[in-house]
């Protein structure tokens, strides 16, 4: 049951072989089995969940039932929550309840699903490891001692540790992606404007998105449809018809032209990464690809003008915790100043004081054109740089990460090897596009552990059912997707 797809729960739902106050049960069994060790939640109440299990069932009995309907979800703990409690991993946000729904939330609440409880996450989702969470860091289910990734890291460890039926995530700079490539997942992050942020706690406003994690592709197809569409609450929401993401799932490949980048395979990309992803490559010749050497050629300048616009953009929706509306604020201060000084220096961790500085520097008076204005006209020619290569190609593939996970610890001291965890994913975000992470084999550790590596797809705008589709027949004739870690069941 733990290893069933949406689409099986969801039969075995319709046909009443279980219920979903018994599908709900199993999970939050497991959580309580697993999650002290794990730490993938960090939000949970049974009342709320088990209330909308029984709304499911009955909705279920009535027939009114959606694809998700009944169906356990855990959420990252960067959406507001009516009546959960709402941290996006910080210290600042430790008390704060959601008074209102995100739209991703009443999303997944309109479709009938069951919300599980909320995931643990990097500190307002800056990081790749989830070592900078207020809550603690989280254990990958593949290796205990390793990091999960980051900033979804908790959505993909449960996941991986089959806590859930399937998580959402949100992605800045591969914060979907990554983790979803260390903890063996499939991970999507769509075209910038397809899932409204109303109610998603903001980072980087200009590259924040949604998206889902979950155990395959054809999972993934059934929570966009649940997760995408026009939103007036978001100004950058998109309209759009809505699309059905499961359309084109079972197409055949032959005759895809997929475009493999030299930069990503040259320096800097992991010897054993690099074997796992050739395999990948050359089971889509089998499945009737054409392979179509590209070139990317700004992908170098990616990770520094991510850490310039990222931290600006940060540094100005940060200002709003200021310990006066909501928030942690300071016991003791003298004055306003003091209180606002206090309250920031008290709530927020290393990381997001360090973004916060970062991007107030860049943003002052005298600094402004010399590394704001130069990153966004970089962004330009990095977006360009994509539009280039979909002349020559339909979809774009590599590795999603450098590396596989790595040890807790191991780069926690060392701000700019963790940023380069994202060095392919970024400029994804940078360009607005969609792109994608699914598993692609392992590698082995010298104490025997098997360690998962993620395929990146990268397709153009509004392109997400043609990547389904291209991870989807790779899932047909691989089963690296549905393996789970020793010590779970
Ligand atoms: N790791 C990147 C960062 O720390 C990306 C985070 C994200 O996508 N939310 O900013």
């Amino acid at each position: 049951m733990i290893n069933s797809s949406l689409k099986q729960l969801g039969t075995l739902l319709a046909e009443k072989k279980i219920s979903s106050v018994e599908l709900t049960q199993q999970f939050l069994d497991r959580i309580d089995q697993h999650n002290p060790e794990i730490n993938a939640y960090i939000a949970l109440d049974k009342e709320i969940t088990l209330a909308q299990a029984k709304a499911a069932d009955q909705r279920i009995a009535q027939g009114s039932a959606t694809a998700l309907t009944g169906i356990p979800i855990a959420q990252k703990d960067i959406f507001v929550a009516k009546g959960w409690q709402t941290t996006c991993g910080s210290k600042m946000l430790e008390n704060f309840i959601g008074p209102y729904d995100a739209h991703v939330i009443k999303q997944f609440d309109t479709a009938g699903a069951v919300n599980l409880g909320k995931t643990n996450m990097d500190e307002f989702a800056m990081g790749s490891s989830n070592e900078t969470s207020y809550f603690g860091k989280v254990q990958n289910p593949w290796d205990r001692s390793r990091v999960p990734g980051g900033s979804s890291g908790g959505s993909a460890a449960a996941v991986a540790a089959r806590l859930c039926a399937a998580a959402t995530g949100t992605d800045t700079g591969g914060s979907i992606r990554q983790p979803a490539s260390l903890c063996g997942l499939s991970g999507l992050k769509p075209t910038y404007g397809l899932v409204s942020r109303y109610g998603m706690i903001a980072f980087a406003s200009s590259l924040d998105q949604a998206g889902p994690m979950a155990k395959s592709c054809e999972d993934m197809a059934l929570m966009m449809n649940v997760m995408t569409g026009f939103d007036e609450r978001d100004s950058t929401s998109l309209q759009r018809e809505k699309e059905d993401y499961t359309r084109d799932l079972n197409k055949p490949l032959a005759g895809l032209r997929v475009g493999l980048p030299k930069e990503y395979f040259a320096e800097g990309l992991g010897a054993d990464v690099a074997k796992v992803i050739e395999e990948a490559i050359a089971e889509y010749r089998k499945l009737g690809a054409e392979i179509v050497d590209i070139s990317l050629p700004n992908t170098q300048l990616s990770i520094p003008v991510y850490y310039v616009l990222a931290p600006a953009e940060a540094s100005s929706n940060l200002s709003r915790f200021d310990g006066v509306r909501y928030g942690h604020r300071a016991a003791q201060y003298d004055d306003l100043m003091d209180m606002y000084c206090k309250s920031r220096a008290e709530g927020f961790g290393a990381e997001v004081k360090r973004r916060i500085l970062i991007g107030t520097y860049v943003l002052s008076a005298g600094y402004y054109d010399a590394y704001y204005l130069k990153a966004q006209q970089i962004r330009r020619l990095i977006a360009q740089d994509f539009e280039e290569a979909f002349k020559h190609c339909d979809i774009i593939l590599g590795p999603t990460a450098p590396s596989t996970a790595f040890k807790a610890g191991e780069k926690a001291d060392d701000p700019v090897s963790m940023y380069l965890q994202d060095i392919y994913t970024i400029a994804v975000n940078l360009a607005g596009l969609p792109g994608m992470s699914i598993p692609a084999g392992f590698t082995q550790t010298v104490d025997g552990k098997s360690l998962p590596v993620g395929l990146q797809i990268i397709g153009n705008y509004f392109d997400e059912a043609r990547m389904l589709n291209a991870g989807h027949a790779y899932q047909q004739v691989t089963d690296w997707h549905s393996r789970m870690p020793e010590g779970i069941a």
